[in-house]
This record gives C-alpha cells, structure tokens and sequence, in this order.
C-alpha cells in the first residue's frame, strides 16, 4: 500500500511538471512532396513552359512598370483627397515634379483602397534643418491606412529606435539607417502583404512588410502585430482594402514625396 500511494504521489508529481513545461515540440521536416520518386534523368524532365509570366515593361511610365497604378507623377494631386474630409488634397504642388506637405492642412491619401502591394515612394526632408528628434522632418507613409513605415531626418538626430527612420513605427526597429543626406531625396520600395480576418472579426493571419531604403533591406518580411498608434498597443481592428497614406505630422515638417506607384499583388 505504502509502495502504491508512493507511485501515486510520483505519478502525479510528473504530470504536474509536464504540465508546467510542456515539451517543446521539435520542428516538422520539410519535404517537397513534388521532387519525391524517381529522379529525372535528362535537363528536358525539368524545365516548365507554363504559366507564362506577364512581360512588364519596367520603363514604360516615366521609369514605373506598365503595370503600375501611378499614383503621383508630379503633374496633379487628383488621386489623393485630403483625409479629414475627403476634400481634394491641399497639399503644396511643386515646379519640380514633387508635391510637399502643406502644415496643419492634415493627412492626405489616395481615392483608391488596396490590399497587398509593391510600393515605390521617393520622399525628402528639408535641407534646412528645424528642431530635432521625432520634430524634425516627420512624416509617414500608411499603408492600408493603418499601419505606419516612418519617414524622419534621422541625420545627426537621433530618437528612439522603434520609431527612427525607416522603422514601423513603434513595432520593428529596421535593420540599418540608410538614409541620404538632408534635402536629397530618399526611395523606399515596400513589399506589403494585408493580415487576413475570419468572419468574426479576429485576425487569423498576419500582414507582412518588406521595405527597401535606397537600395538597403531595412525590414526583412517582418510580422505586422497591428496599427502603429503613438500611445498603446497596436490594435488588430479587421478590414478589407483601404488608401494609401501620408502623414502630415503638423510641426512645419516640409516633407516631399515625388514618383508615387503601386503595383497590387
Ligand atoms: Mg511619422
């Protein structure tokens, strides 16, 4: 009996233990189900004819794909509205082919909603520098409408790095600082894939984000966790497509964005 309830007790003791740390479950083997069986033997057995791509001519718009949608190409401010009331977008138009956010005027964006897409944004902070931290050249590119790339003059200014140039803010710091001096005009190129919601509302995949500075990978198809708020947590409110965004950070930033498209994935 004595021997009985000691197994018992031991019993009992390791399931508790397990219980409180689980094995770690190993990582599954991949196998490409697809390359199984007999191997080829001749170059012919593996090559494919089909689906063809689509040919895209990378040029064919002033330098942007013939597949691309042109959001601004310098001549007018017709695919964007202003966002507060969804009145044409008051931003500054400039002689140079560049458009600059005009203060207090607030956040701009595009008529037309997207999911996921390939972006190509070229942006520039002043030459002239004014004050400092995140109160110098500040502005933000939203994708979705909800989740915040950072554009600031992080050039001798530096601030947290969660929310430094390039960073999404608040949520991945990027992996390096890649910005051109003051008043040169930086290019992001960002790969942006929407999170995906069940019908109840609650999110059942992550987006992902992919951003290239002037040529630098600085977020590496990093997980979206939700909005990019100033103060709080990120929220994972569902949503479908939505615009394109631009911040206006009302402190006189004088940011400028020029050559704005997207291609939808
Ligand atoms: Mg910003």
């Amino acid at each position: 009996m004595k021997y009985f309830i000691g197994t018992l007790v031991l019993l009992f003791s390791y399931g508790q233990l397990h219980a409180q740390h689980p094995e770690k479950k190993e990582p599954e083997v991949i196998i490409h189900k697809e390359y199984s069986g007999e191997e080829p033997r001749t170059p012919q057995a593996t090559e494919v004819y089909e689906p063809v791509p689509p040919t895209v001519d990378p040029i064919a718009q002033n330098g942007a794909p013939s597949d691309a949608i042109i959001l601004f190409d310098g001549s007018s401010l017709d695919a964007w509205v202003s966002s507060g009331d969804g009145e044409a977008a008051d931003w500054d138009l400039n002689d140079d082919g560049s458009m600059t956010v005009k203060n207090r005027t607030g956040d701009i964006q595009t008529k037309q909603n997207f999911g996921s897409i390939q972006l190509h944004i070229e942006w520039r902070s002043p030459a002239e520098i004014q004050r400092d931290g995140q109160n110098r050249g500040n502005s933000g590119v939203f994708l979705n409408n909800l989740y915040e790339v950072q554009v600031l003059d992080n050039n001798d200014n530096d601030t947290y790095v969660n929310g430094q140039v390039g960073s999404i803010y608040k949520q991945h710091i990027p992996l390096a600082k890649a910005s051109v001096p003051s008043g040169a005009w930086n290019t992001y190129d960002i790969i942006y894939h929407a999170p995906e919601f069940n019908e109840q509302g609650q999110k059942i995949k992550s987006g992902t984000m992919t951003v290239i500075h002037n040529g630098v990978l600085i977020q590496d198809h990093v997980e979206i966790k939700g909005t990019t708020p100033y103060i709080g947590w990120p929220k994972n409110p569902a949503h479908g497509k939505g615009p394109l965004r631009l911040q206006d950070h009302r402190d006189n930033s004088r940011v400028s964005y020029r050559n704005i498209w997207v291609r939808e994935l």
